[in-house]
């Protein structure tokens, strides 16, 4: 179990520094940090928290979160990391759907808590800050008046670790169940893949309640023995310092996340103990690779992967990056994908494949596959109709084995019968100097079924839409109708905490200004 694999790295590693959560100035070393999941374990007891029970997170990155990630594994409580980012109605709807024991919260996110509070009296609420609102407990006393014993629980590999809601970015959020030996696999492959060793230092800067930073990322630094820095959360310049204060070997960012660090002065950076940077959870424009590598002079790796599968599938290597342009690389360690053909009425059956370059649905299969969605047993058996995970992704695969991403099969775009793919419009504009950032969808239209539109936020304020228009003719390989048949210009584009762009939003605010 997460468990025993943490107690096991902890006594290898026992005066080795394995935390340094930078933002609330909290240092452990693995002798000291077993001592305190120890502690939160025996306190989790203490409250009534049994195996199989969900524990609440709504916290933004902090060691708190990491003690009760392991000390829950030890007792076999389910850990539930809620996005921080959700309003107080939108965590009700989780809170509700996986019924927790308890909620363990921060001071930055009281208006929410305040409300969730009043609509589940009954669960016990727990804030890591000093001076917690007048009905909740204190963290930090709790786990002080607890016994540092070692906790002697018989956890296997097949209990379940953690229900995490999807990001939604189509529908309700979906909890995703799954076993230590999920995490297990993800920590093994992710090792792999990064080549990580115990003298790795890893920058914890997206969100921890996701799993590409949770499973990826932490998880396997702590089992080998390395150490993680965490952030509050991403700041740029303050992600920068800590680089070179720290001497942070790796870091994963969302696409997002880079492009703002490129947007920084780069002058006093001091990238030399970066290993690599790691990428994924939504589309990178090659573009932006490049920049990265050529500015920051930064060795990159991506993934490609979703909460689903634990999330990790596949990896691009760094000396992939240039000729494998566009790729999100190759299948990982001890898993299998495939693409089958898409079909309306139904999941795509794993037997009716595609052929090379042609696009279909991304069917995955492997250790760390979810158990299913909790409480959706429809939703579960589509999903993972014939043993394979049906991500709704559409994409294809080279020669070579490598996947290109193409989309979500929602947002494709139908314009005159012909398919355009949104992220290859996306990626085309994101090569014009002018251009931070950029959305691409489909507006209803008589003559085309659909005309493809681009959201764009401009980096440079004289760019115009002629100009772009031009770009797309000349400077770019887009076939004529895969065009942009109208911009909208905006200061920011709607995203989700892991950095995805969230569509439905465009879209809605599209249908209003098509109605007014
Ligand atoms: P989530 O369930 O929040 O982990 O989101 C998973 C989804 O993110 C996938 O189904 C993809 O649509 C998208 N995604 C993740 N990684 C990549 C990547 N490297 N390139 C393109 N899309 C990605
Ligand atoms: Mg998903």
């Amino acid at each position: 179990s997460i468990g025993k694999l943490f107690d096991l790295a902890a006594e290898k590693n026992r005066d080795k520094e394995a935390l340094a959560d930078v933002s609330r100035g909290v240092r452990r070393t693995f002798k000291e940090w077993q001592g305190e999941v120890n502690q939160c374990a025996n306190a989790l007891l203490d409250a009534g928290v049994r195996k199989g029970d969900r524990v609440s997170t709504f916290l933004f990155n902090c060691a708190e979160l990491a003690t009760v990630f392991f000390a829950c594994a030890k007792i076999g409580a389910v850990l539930n990391p809620v996005n921080f980012r959700l309003k107080a109605k939108e965590a009700a709807f989780i809170l509700n759907d996986c019924s927790p024991k308890l909620v363990l919260f921060e001071k930055a996110l009281q208006p929410e808590i305040d409300a969730l509070h009043e609509e589940f009296p009954r669960v016990q609420f727990w804030s890591i800050d000093s001076e917690p609102p007048s009905y909740a407990g204190s963290y930090q006393e709790k786990i002080k008046a607890a016994s540092d014993s070692p906790v002697e629980m018989e956890i296997s590999e097949n209990d379940l670790y953690a229900i995490m809601y999807t990001s939604g970015t189509t529908g309700r959020p979906k909890g995703v169940l799954h076993r230590h030996r999920d995490m297990i696999d993800q920590a093994m492959v992710c090792s792999i893949a990064l080549r990580l060793t115990p003298n790795d230092c890893g920058l914890v800067a997206a969100p921890m309640f996701h799993c590409a930073e949770l499973h990826c990322c932490l998880l396997p630094r702590v089992l080998l023995g390395a150490k993680n820095v965490i952030l509050h959360h991403f700041d740029p310049k303050l992600v920068l310092q800590t680089i070179k204060e720290e001497k942070v070997t790796l870091m994963f960012g969302a696409p997002t996340m880079w492009n703002m660090l490129l947007q920084e002065d780069l002058q006093t950076a001091d990238f030399s103990s970066m290993r690599i940077g790691l990428y994924g959870a939504a589309p990178m424009a090659p573009v932006l690779v490049k920049q990265l590598k050529e500015q920051a002079g930064i060795e990159l790796i991506q993934a490609y992967g979703m909460t689903e599968m634990g999330p990790a599938v596949t990896f691009l290597a760094e000396d992939e990056q240039l000729s494998k342009a566009g790729s999100a690389g190759r299948v990982c360690f001890g898993h299998e994908l495939i693409i089958a053909r898409p079909r309306e009425d139904g999941p795509a059956d794993p037997d009716d494949r595609l052929e090379p370059y042609e696009v279909g649905e991304i069917l995955v299969k492997g250790p760390s596959v979810m158990a299913g969605y909790y409480k959706r047993p429809e939703a579960s058996e589509k999903a993972l109709y014939k043993g394979w995970y049906h991500s709704g992704d559409l994409g294809y695969l080279d020669r070579d084995g490598y996947l290109f991403v193409a989309d979500r099969v929602d947002d494709m775009i139908i314009s005159g019968g012909e398919n355009v793919y949104p992220r290859e419009v996306e990626d085309a504009l994101h090569a014009h100097s002018g251009v931070l950032d950029a959305a691409v969808l489909g507006e209803p239209d008589e003559k085309w079924g659909e005309k493809v539109v681009a959201y764009i936020v401009k980096k440079d304020p004289s760019v115009t839409e002629d100009e772009l228009e031009q770009f797309c003719k000349t400077g770019s390989s887009l076939a004529d109708y895969k065009r942009p048949r109208k911009y909208i210009f905006t200061d920011q584009l709607p995203r989700n905490a892991s950095g995805k762009i969230q569509k439905f939003l465009l879209r809605e605010q599209l249908a209003k200004q098509l109605n007014s």
